[in-house]
């Protein structure tokens, strides 16, 4: 697996596999990334837009 690209800041993750830290989520059939930092900062939105697939 290639490294992680974060799908707001555009860091890469080290190593080859994903932190545990880092966050995926599927939106709108895309994979996207993103880092600790960017999790947290967006976990809420990340939230709403999960809960916004099953309503
Ligand atoms: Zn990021």
């Amino acid at each position: 697996m290639a490294s992680a690209t974060c799908a707001l800041c555009g860091v890469r993750s080290e190593g080859k596999e994903l932190p545990l830290t880092w966050v995926t989520s599927v939106e709108d059939g895309h994979k996207l990334v993103y880092c600790d930092r960017c999790a947290r900062e967006n976990l809420r939105s990340i939230e709403v837009k999960l809960d916004s697939v099953y309503w």
